[in-house]
């Protein structure tokens, strides 16, 4: 059975993409996929696209790529100063066409990975507060779209969680016992697999996914946070995006 590491969002921050790899590594799967937002908000881009490329057998193209390429002009205006900044660390004509090359989605072994979701896989959002009922339609709109279709891996949102036809399951190492593996043998889901560099479900650390086939298990790993803060700081970049990695949202 062919084992998947998933990663996803490492927005620019090395030291934590160095810890996630070092950690996958120990498990030894047979490819790495990346979602996407390999690069932006944080203070390392051109270190961590070539780290990812060097590692990664798939690489989706995340809303960050995009706008490197097209302009972040529907973008925050926090994000919007990140981009711009990393838009000018990333000129570099083999460096654009590679993000050229990149697209938001891809089918695998009857799998589906997209870096937003199945209604845009660029920008759109799968949230755990979707009701039951639109994950069941999300669910619903998979199966017409995609045959045979299991599981959609899902990036972007910077939350790890499992969605269901019956709602959705946060993983969580701190029960006893722990439950970070879930089996989803015939089963339609979403994987949600959290971020790499710029978490948000309220855990530090950073999130990644091994998928063996027929089950997904989550993982979280901690890094050297203050190395990328400081960075962040340095380079000038917004302080608030240093400030969050602390809060985890
Ligand atoms: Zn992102």
């Amino acid at each position: 059975m062919t084992k998947s590491a998933l990663i996803s969002d490492i927005h620019a921050n090395l030291p934590a993409l160095e810890a996630v790899l070092a950690d996958i590594q120990q498990y030894k799967p047979d490819r790495i996929i990346c979602l996407g937002d390999v690069v932006g908000y944080g203070p390392q881009p051109r270190e961590c696209l070539a780290l990812v490329r060097k590692t990664c057998q798939h690489v989706l193209m995340g809303n960050h790529e995009n706008a490197v390429l097209h302009g972040g002009e529907q973008f925050t205006p926090l994000a919007r100063i990140a981009i711009d900044w990393t838009s000018q660390q990333l000129r570099d004509k083999e460096i654009l066409q590679y993000l050229m090359s990149l697209t938001p989605k891809m089918a695998l072994d009857g799998n589906l990975f997209v870096h937003g979701s199945v209604r845009d896989p660029m920008i759109d959002y799968v949230r755990e507060a979707d009701s039951p009922w639109m994950f069941y339609r999300l669910v619903q709109t998979l199966r017409e779209q995609f045959t045979p279709f299991n599981l959609c891996f899902v990036g972007h949102n910077h939350r790890a969680f499992l969605g269901t036809e019956l709602g959705y399951i946060f993983p969580h190492d701190d029960t006893e016992p722990p439950q970070m593996k879930f089996n989803l043998k015939d089963q339609k889901a979403y994987v949600s697999i959290g971020s790499v560099g710029q978490p948000r479900d309220g855990d530090i650390r950073s999130s990644w996914v091994m998928f063996d086939g027929d089950s997904v298990e989550f993982h979280r790993v901690d890094y050297d946070r203050e190395k990328t803060i400081q960075l962040i700081h340095d380079t000038g970049l917004p302080s608030f995006l240093a400030e969050r990695l602390r809060y985890g949202e």
